[in-house]
C-alpha cells in the first residue's frame, strides 16, 4: 500500500483560525453572515484603556466605545476591581422578594443626580426592554387612571428605541423596520427636528420650533387615544447622529402636559455625559415622566438597563392588588454585578470631574478636526458634548464597509451609519490619541474617496 506523502496545509494565523471558527458557530449581529467571506472578522483577545487588541498584537483605537457603551476604558482597573470584590460577597439574587446593598445604592444615586423627582428605579438588561418597559408602565397607568383609551405612542421620525417588536414599533429608521414592518403595531412618528432637515437659512432653533408645532397638532386631534411620546433627547442615534436644538425638548415637554400625554426620554444612548451635561435632558430644564437608561450605565462593562419614573406615577401602582402591580419580570433584574459596575462608574464621574474634563478634551478635538470639518467630501461636521459627525459626500453603497476596513488599517476602529462617520470615544481619550484618531479619519477617508 502506497502512502501519499502528507502535504502541510500552510498553518493558519491566529486571526483566519478565529475567523474560520467564528463563522461556523456564532451568528454576528446587524450583518449579512456571507459579507464576512469578504470581510475577515477581527478578533479581539484583550483591551486595554481606549485600546482593543487583536490576535496578532495590533491595537485599535475604540473610536466608538463599543457601540456606544464604554466611558471609561477596557479593563478598567477600579470596575474591575469593584466587580471582583462584588463577586467574592454575592453574584445575583432574585429582585422579587430579596433585596441587596449595590441595587438599593444606584437606585440612591440615580434619583440625586437624575432631574426632577424622577427617583423610583424599575432594572432590566438591555436598553429595548427599558423602553418597552417605560411604554407598558406609561398605557398602565392610564388604565389605573381611569382613561383606557390611551392605548397609542407617537414618536419622531427618524428615532430609534430598540429593535423587539414593542421597541421596534416606535423606532422609525428603514433599515431595521423594514423587514418586519407587519409584526409591528402602528405608531405615528411626527416631523424630526434635526436641523439637517432645515430650510436654507432657517435657524436650528427656528426648525426645532416648527417641528414642535407638528407635535402640538398631531396631539391637538389624538391625545384622548395617546399614552405617551418617546423621544431620543437631542440626538438621534442610530439613524445618524442627527442633531436637535434643546428648544425642542422644552416645548415639547409643555405640550405633552398640555395634552396629558406622558414623556419618555430614551437617554440609553445619551445619558451618562454623551451630550456635556450628565442627561440630555437637563440642556432643556425638563423632568421627562420616565428616564430610560443603559448603554454607559455600567461603563459597557454588564447588561444593565434602568427606567426613572416619578413620584405621581410611582403612587398609581401604589397599592396591595396585583392589578396595580406592575407586572413585568427580568429574570437578571437588578443584578448585583452590573450595579457595582454603575457604582463604580458613576464614583469616577466623581472622583475625575469627568464633565468638566470633557469640556476641554471637547474643545481639542475640535480644533484637531478642523482637517475634517474643512474635507471637500465631508457636509454637516457636528458635536455635542462628546459625540461627533459628519456626512460623507459619496454614491458608494459600500462606503460604510469601505471606510470600517480603511480605519482598521490606520488602528481605528470606526463604523459608519450608512455615510455619517461619527465619533463617540471613551472619555479617557488622551490628546494624542485624538491626533491618531483625527489623522487616521482623515487619511481612511481619503483612501476610500479617491
Ligand atoms: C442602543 C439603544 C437602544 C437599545 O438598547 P439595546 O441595549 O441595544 O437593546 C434604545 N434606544 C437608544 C436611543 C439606543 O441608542
Amino acid at each position: 500500500m502506497s502512502v501519499t506523502p502528507r502535504v502541510n496545509a500552510s498553518p493558519l494565523s491566529p486571526s483566519d483560525l478565529f475567523q474560520q471558527r467564528s463563522v461556523q458557530s456564532v451568528w454576528h449581529p446587524c450583518t449579512p453572515m456571507k459579507s464576512h467571506e469578504t470581510f475577515p472578522l477581527v478578533p479581539i483577545v484583550r483591551g486595554k484603556g481606549i485600546w482593543l487588541i487583536d490576535a496578532e498584537d495590533n491595537g485599535y483605537l475604540d473610536a466608538i466605545g463599543s457601540w456606544w457603551v464604554n466611558l471609561f476604558g477596557h479593563a478598567n482597573p477600579q470596575i474591575n476591581a469593584a466587580i471582583r470584590d462584588q463577586m467574592d460577597r454575592v453574584e445575583h439574587v432574585m429582585l422579587a422578594g430579596l433585596t441587596h446593598e449595590p441595587v438599593i445604592e444606584l437606585s440612591e444615586r440615580l434619583k440625586a443626580i437624575t432631574p426632577g423627582d424622577l427617583g423610583h428605579c424599575f432594572y432590566a438588561s438591555d436598553g429595548a426592554s427599558a423602553t418597552e418597559i417605560a411604554l407598558k408602565m406609561s398605557f398602565h397607568y392610564w388604565q389605573l387612571a381611569g382613561k383606557s383609551g390611551k392605548t397609542q405612542f407617537v414618536s419622531l421620525q427618524n428615532d430609534y428605541h430598540g429593535e423587539t417588536l414593542g421597541s421596534l414599533s416606535v423606532t422609525d429608521v428603514a433599515i431595521f423596520r423594514q423587514t418586519y414592518a407587519p409584526l409591528l403595531r402602528p405608531c405615528t412618528h411626527v416631523m424630526t427636528p434635526d436641523w439637517r432637515y432645515a430650510e436654507p437659512g432657517e435657524s436650528a432653533e427656528a426648525y426645532a420650533l416648527r417641528a414642535a408645532d407638528m407635535l402640538d397638532a398631531h396631539l391637538a386631534q389624538h391625545h384622548v387615544e395617546t399614552a405617551a411620546l418617546i423621544i431620543e433627547p437631542l440626538i438621534q442615534g442610530a439613524t445618524g447622529m442627527g442633531m436637535y436644538h434643546p428648544i425642542y425638548l422644552k416645548r415639547a415637554r409643555e405640550i405633552c402636559d398640555h395634552y396629558q400625554v406622558h414623556l419618555i426620554a430614551d437617554e440609553i444612548a445619551v445619558g451618562f455625559g454623551r451630550t456635556g451635561s450628565m442627561f440630555a435632558c437637563e440642556q432643556a430644564g425638563i423632568t421627562p415622566d420616565f428616564l430610560c437608561l443603559a448603554k454607559g450605565l455600567s461603563g459597557g462593562y454588564l447588561p444593565i438597563s434602568a427606567v426613572l419614573t416619578t413620584e405621581n406615577i410611582y403612587q398609581q401602582f401604589y397599592d396591595d392588588t396585583s392589578a396595580h402591580a406592575f407586572l413585568h419580570s427580568h429574570t437578571h433584574t437588578g443584578n448585583a454585578l452590573a450595579c457595582r459596575a454603575a457604582l463604580t462608574v458613576l464614583d469616577i464621574f466623581e472622583q475625575d470631574n469627568v464633565l468638566e474634563t470633557n469640556r476641554a478634551k471637547a474643545q481639542y478635538l475640535n480644533n484637531a478636526a478642523t482637517v475634517l470639518s474643512s474635507h471637500s467630501k465631508v457636509t454637516n461636521f457636528r458635536n455635542c458634548g462628546m459625540i461627533w459627525a459628519f456626512d460623507v459626500d459619496t454614491d458608494d453603497a459600500h462606503f460604510s464597509e469601505k471606510l470600517f476596513q480603511a480605519g482598521l488599517k490606520h488602528r481605528l476602529l470606526i463604523r459608519p451609519l450608512g455615510n455619517t462617520v461619527y465619533f463617540m470615544p471613551p472619555y479617557i481619550i488622551t490628546e494624542d490619541e485624538i491626533d491618531l484618531l483625527v489623522n487616521g479619519t482623515l487619511r481612511s477617508l481619503d483612501a476610500v474617496c479617491n
